[in-house]
């Protein structure tokens, strides 16, 4: 079956995507993914939103015969694609494609965790109800996926305690593994041809392998959409961390192990709650005595540890080591004890390394979060792991986002992830009429951004933007402390219903959104990206500030200073372009489909006045720009008299 065929009018795609109409873009992408895993080598593809880039990737690696990993960013996308455009496509094609999905652990229910909960009194710390739940779905599910629970929230704690992760999954002796949902879907994924992961995963996958294992199956291609997170993603793989939190589940975990073990002969049986008990305070008290106040993280020099931190420090590893004793001196051998004192060690390890000197490539950092405090330690640059363990390792990567390219130019993402060697480059813009469907807005009145009296004029532009479109607002600011400023201001003065990120998990937040057209909603990080909010419902993207990276950041200072250091000047190769692709992700956000009509407001007087704006502005779709409110008005006024009162649709 030839591209041409699948990508035409009367091609076999319509019969099960009613809306589908031939996109140029989409086939001439389909053909370049088609020819990279015919010839080998690495293919960057930015395809604008509305290219309909999952199919043109999805139709050739189904019919190439090869046996491809598909990558995604996050899991909605992953699940859409395993769900709805692969499933349909096989139909479509009536290709014989096995097709299979992998996720990272923790998203599958650990039966031994499980039934370890419940037999032991720690499930009185959750509503017996929930457990009860837990275990009947346990039995019903085929897939033991969180996804079949949609009801659990991000960071639930009873699902923390019963999930599979990398520090407690047995393997092959636990008693369960038969049966193991891991297993199974492992299994599924090493028989399929086509496996669709997350990056989580695909790095996790590459983090393992340079340890001798493995979690993915062989492949001899591998697609990563969303391919603008790989540097972050692999960034937190290649890190070494430990949090207070890890410690005191480690603690619980191996109580509840020789508990469930039912031991004849444990000399430790009476102490061995008093040296779990140890352990956790010993993490508590170094842990917290290290935490700043405010959440975030910061800087951390572990050669200037004080007296009192390193005895604080010892004073954990001997209680780790006492645990890990009492544990190995158990007569007989149970699985569960074994690893819970085999993890014993390996934290006694990565805290030893955490609180030594760091590795020169290395820089170590603080986090205090709303429940813990971690100390870990992240690799400055990332793109030689990923050129060997990546790009050099299989015959064929295709690299897929709606953001690769600042101005059409890839150095930034190349230099980035060591592509330092001859690529095929495409980039394909938006199908999207921006200059019908659109506006950017840029008032002049603004102060700097760094100006005290910046904030409240922001909110004062925020606010009169959105009576203009009568609410339908998404607000992104840079910071947590700007987004919170600005939601406390437009809540004084904007008399529209107000979301705030934090305030109830994302998807709880977009649903609200959705149903309430007028609303608000007041966010940072992770809405920038991977948000879709289709037709009316958002009608206007505030962004308060140009999104350059925090420098006071630990990670982005260090790459900062290796960059100037090298004599490449960090903000023309790095601050700049990283930012010029935040801003087109948060620009993204506004037009979904070919119906949608909105104004982009962006507050930034920068954008105005530096000479670098150039760079932010060519990067956006070609959307025109004004400063003049009453332009904007007048534009924005005739748009809404398109729209029918019956769908809140625009009418064309
Ligand atoms: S093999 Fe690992 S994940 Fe599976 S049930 Fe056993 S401990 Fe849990």
């Amino acid at each position: 079956m030839s591209l041409e065929s699948v990508f035409c009018q009367g091609g076999p795609l319509r019969r099960v995507f009613s809306h589908y109409e031939p996109r140029q873009a989409q086939t001439t992408m389909a053909q370049a993914v088609e020819d990279a895993l015919e010839a080998g080598g690495v293919l960057l593809a930015e395809a604008g939103t509305g290219t309909g880039k999952t199919l043109a990737y999805l139709v050739p690696a189904l019919l190439c015969g090869r046996t491809v990993v598909i990558s995604t960013g996050t899991r909605n996308l992953q699940d859409q694609i395993y769900f709805k455009d692969l499933s349909q496509l096989l139909t479509a094609l009536e290709v014989d494609a096995s097709v299979a999905y992998l996720k990272g652990q923790e998203n599958y229910v650990c039966r031994r965790r499980l039934a370890q909960l419940a037999h032991t009194g720690r499930a009185l710390a959750h509503p017996a109800h929930r457990i009860e739940e837990l275990l009947s779905w346990s039995k019903r599910t085929h897939s033991g996926d969180r996804m079949e629970l949609p009801q659990l929230a991000d960071d639930d704690a009873l699902w923390q305690e019963v999930c599979s992760t990398k520090d407690t999954r047995i393997g092959a002796k636990c008693p369960f593994h038969s049966e193991c949902f891991v297993t199974l879907a492992r299994q599924r994924a090493s028989r399929a041809r086509i496996v669709v992961v997350n990056h989580h995963l695909y790095f996790a996958d590459l983090s393992t392998r340079l340890k001798g294992g493995t979690l993915l199956p062989k492949h001899s291609a591998a697609v990563f959409d969303e391919a603008h997170l790989i540097e972050d993603i692999a960034t937190e793989f290649f890190s070494v961390a430990v949090s207070s939190s890890k410690i005191w589940h480690l603690a619980q975990d191996a109580l509840a192990s020789v508990r469930c073990a039912a031991l004849s002969i444990d000399p430790y049986e009476n102490t061995r709650p008093k040296l779990a008990d140890a352990v956790r305070s010993a993490a508590q008290d170094l842990f917290f005595n290290l935490g700043a106040k405010e959440a975030g993280r910061v800087d951390f020099d572990p050669t200037g540890l004080s007296r009192e931190e390193i005895e604080r420090y010892h004073r954990l590893d001997s209680a780790l080591e006492a645990l890990q004793h009492s544990l190995l001196a158990i007569e007989g051998q149970d699985e569960a004890v074994d690893h819970a004192a085999h993890r014993c060690d390996d934290l006694r390890r990565d805290l030893a390394s955490l609180l030594g000197r760091p590795p020169k490539d290395y820089v170590p950092w603080l986090e205090t979060r709303a429940r813990s405090v971690v100390v870990g330690m992240s690799p400055i640059d990332v793109s030689g792991m990923l050129r060997d363990g990546v790009f050099f390792n299989l015959p064929t990567v295709v690299l897929v986002s709606a953001t690769l390219s600042t101005a059409g130019d890839f150095t930034y993402l190349k230099s980035r992830l060591g592509l330092d060697f001859p690529t095929q480059d495409l980039s394909l813009p938006s199908p999207f009429d921006y200059s019908r469907q659109a506006r950017l807005f840029l008032p002049t009145d603004l102060p700097d951004p760094r100006d005290s009296t910046f904030m409240d004029a922001a909110a004062h532009w925020t606010a009169q933007l959105a009576q203009l479109t009568l609410g339908g607002a998404l607000v992104l600011c840079t910071s947590i402390r700007g987004m919170q400023g600005m939601y406390e201001r437009l809540a004084q003065c904007a008399p529209f219903p107000l979301l705030l990120q934090g305030q109830a998990p994302k998807s709880v937040l977009i649903d609200r959104f959705m149903q309430d057209t007028t609303s608000i909603l007041c966010a940072t990080s992770s809405f920038w990206q991977g948000v879709d909010l289709p037709g009316h419902a958002l009608r206007l993207v505030v962004i308060d500030k140009l999104p350059f990276a925090f420098p006071g950041d630990p990670l982005t200072s260090a790459r900062i200073a290796a960059l100037n250091e090298s004599g490449r000047g960090a903000f023309h190769a790095y601050q700049l372009p990283q930012a010029a692709l935040q801003l087109k992700q948060g620009f993204g956000r506004l037009i979904r489909t070919a119906r949608d009509r909105g104004i982009v407001a962006i507050l930034d007087r920068r954008l105005l006045t530096m000479s670098y704006a150039k760079l932010f502005l060519r990067s956006l779709p070609p959307c025109p720009a004004t400063t003049d409110f009453a332009e904007l008005k007048q534009w924005w006024l005739e748009c809404e008299k398109s729209v029918t009162p019956q769908n809140g649709e625009p009418a064309d």
